[in-house]
Order: structure tokens, then C-alpha cells, then sequence
């Protein structure tokens, strides 16, 4: 794989509402691999919102279950899988797909059965891509973003116009 196609997503949303679970379920997926900061909560939150608990509950529905796939510190992160009652990798390490490889060791599924979703091509996309497992990408839920991610975003943007996604 080359690196223009590790960070092409499979598909892109708006949400991960707006994701067809039910869908993927019947498809085969039955696990969810989730970035939090910006896919599932807000940026660097230490506590999930209404909407987190919501898109939970939406694709647990659907038959499929998650793991939080996160590069933050394991205190954050834990604590945000721990509220939401999903299992989690920390410091996973994204762009490197070694988390994602743990996330599915945990989950006990494999690549054609685990969706990865994340609001990043630099880190959540080219994680997922490079584990061989479908990839999503879903726009950011909110504005606000550290500083570290917002300088990216102009180099995000330059690689969706050329790869038209
Ligand atoms: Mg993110």
C-alpha cells in the first residue's frame, strides 16, 4: 500500500450518525474501533457528552461492539471508556497501526470484521488503513481543536482536494 492509499478512507460521513450500522452488521462488521477527541466527544474532554453516549448506544443497537482507540494518555482515555462502559486502547500510537493491531487482539475480531472510524487522516485513517481494516472518516463533531490537530488540518484539506474524498 502506498502512501496515498493509506490515507484514503473507505468512506466519509458527516457523523458517526450518520453511519449505516445496521448495515455494516449485516455486512459482516461486529466491531467499531473509535477515536474519541473530535469523532465521539469533544476534543480532549475528560468526560464523554449526551452525543458520546448516544452514538454508543446507536451501534451497540446495531449488533456491533466498541473499543476506544485512543492516543491519548491512558488516564484520559480510560476514564472516558471506563463512563461510556466500552473496553479501550490507550496510547495507541496512531498513525501506527499497533493499537488498532491490539484494539482487535482485545475485541478478538480481525480486519474484515472491525470498522475503523476517526476524524483524522494523519492519525485514524492511515492506523486503520495500514491494520487492513475498513476505515471511515468522519468530519470533526465540534470547532474547537488543540492546536497540535488545527495545525494539520490546511495539509488535511490539500490531500482530500487531491484524492477527492
Ligand atoms: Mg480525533
Amino acid at each position: 500500500m502506498n502512501i496515498f492509499e493509506a490515507m484514503r478512507p473507505d468512506r466519509v460521513y458527516g457523523s458517526l450518525k450518520q453511519i449505516p450500522w445496521k448495515e455494516l452488521r449485516d455486512s459482516g462488521i461486529n466491531v467499531a474501533l473509535l477515536d474519541f477527541d473530535n469523532t465521539l466527544g469533544i476534543d480532549r474532554a475528560t468526560e464523554p457528552d449526551e452525543y458520546s453516549y448516544e452514538c454508543i448506544r446507536m451501534i451497540e443497537d446495531a449488533g456491533i461492539r466498541c473499543c476506544l482507540v485512543s492516543n491519548a494518555k491512558s488516564e484520559r482515555s480510560s476514564g472516558l471508556a471506563k463512563a461510556l462502559g466500552i473496553p479501550c486502547v490507550t496510547y495507541a500510537r496512531k498513525p501506527k497501526p499497533v493499537g488498532v493491531y491490539r484494539a482487535m487482539e482485545l475485541m478478538k475480531t480481525s480486519p474484515e470484521k472491525a470498522l475503523m472510524v476517526g476524524d483524522q487522516v494523519f492519525t485514524d485513517v492511515m492506523a486503520g488503513r495500514l491494520a487492513g481494516c475498513p476505515t471511515y472518516m468522519v468530519e470533526k463533531y465540534k470547532k474547537h481543536e488543540i492546536w497540535y490537530v488545527a495545525i494539520k488540518r490546511p495539509f488535511e484539506k490539500i490531500v482530500r482536494l487531491a484524492g477527492k474524498f
